[in-house]
């Protein structure tokens, strides 16, 4: 990809310690079995997006919060080590979010989401709407209280920022808020939930009736692009040997919000995400494993 400024990018969202379980095969309920290692290893939704973009050459602020417990320090520098700017991330009483994930021999992975200090983040702070003014697209997931993505979405529109949602964990989505979202980035089974039927496409053009543009990510079969003014385009993954998915569809968007600020038309901004992704499954972790923009170009080429 040529060099441009730097897609300015604001993440609203969750920051999360993950405590990853790895083992041949996950647990069913009421069984016990034994892992293989174990790690933590900063995420959330909403700092991996942002880890994600920076690593693909975003210049970019998180908005939200930690606790003040041991976990805090090391999300934080998570963050600031991948380039994000962390002055919008607030420490709250108490303790940080976290996630319990089991990730099994075949790159599969369940998840609960425990939310902490993300759970009093319910607006927008001081400087926050300054942060998404400056920005070419504001990216959210559903990690936070709804008041916050609600609070963040109006902010975006009134400066005519990109808002950018991922609707994740599943849930349903006020009319006000679909109304502010310009760019709907769901899993085949978010997707599902929010349209009412399971086939990519018939998904898609439901979604439409809601927002203006629509990308569903659909695992190793790749993606579908959909718009209001175009017709629907299907992109490939990237193949790769899968080790951990944790976060594929964070590093995605992430690196999507990247290209998509830098001009690039969607299919090929998906395609470039795509490379971005696949790296990222093709090794362990979530920020961990997100690529470096120069890898991501290796790949794409
Ligand atoms: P997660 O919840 O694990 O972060 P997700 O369910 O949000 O992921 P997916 O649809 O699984 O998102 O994946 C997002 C993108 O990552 C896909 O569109 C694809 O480009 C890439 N991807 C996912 N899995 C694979 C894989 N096994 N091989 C190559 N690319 C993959």
């Amino acid at each position: 990809m040529t060099e441009h400024r730097a897609t300015a990018v604001a993440v609203l969202g969750s920051t999360n310690m993950d405590l990853v379980a790895y083992t041949a095969v996950a647990p069913r309920r009421g069984e016990t079995v034994s892992g293989r290692e174990f790690r933590t290893l900063p995420g959330g939704k909403g700092a991996n997006q942002a880890i994600a973009a920076a690593r693909a050459g975003g210049a970019v602020s998180m908005i939200g919060a930690v606790g003040d417990d041991a976990f805090a320090p090391r999300l934080r520098a998570a963050l600031a080590e991948a380039g994000v700017d962390v002055e919008g991330l607030r420490t709250v009483p108490g303790a940080s979010g976290v996630a319990h994930i089991v990730v099994d021999d075949e790159g599969g992975n369940s998840i609960v989401v425990v939310p902490g200090a993300n759970g009093a983040v319910t607006g927008l702070a001081a400087g926050d709407e300054a942060r998404i003014a400056a920005a070419d697209a504001l990216l959210m997931q559903l990690e936070l209280p709804p008041e916050a993505v609600l609070a963040g979405a109006r902010a975006a529109r009134a400066h005519g920022v990109r808002t950018v949602l991922t609707p994740a964990p599943a849930r349903p989505l006020s009319d006000e808020l679909l109304s502010l979202v310009d760019l709907l980035v769901p899993n085949e089974h978010e997707a599902a939930a929010l349209a009412g039927t399971s086939e990519p496409l018939a998904a898609a053009r439901a979604l439409l009736e809601l927002v203006p543009e629509v990308v569903i990510t659909l695992g190793a079969a790749g993606s579908l692009y959909a718009s209001r003014t175009s017709e629907p385009v299907s992109v490939p993954a990237v193949r790769v040997r899968a080790v951990d998915s944790t976060a594929a569809g964070d590093t995605f968007v992430g690196a999507l919000a990247v290209a998509a600020g830098e001009g690039r038309p969607m299919p090929g901004a998906m395609a470039w995400a795509s490379a971005a992704a696949a790296l990222s499954v093709s090794r362990p972790g979530a920020s961990a494993s997100m690529p470096g923009r120069a890898e991501i170009d290796l790949l794409h080429s």
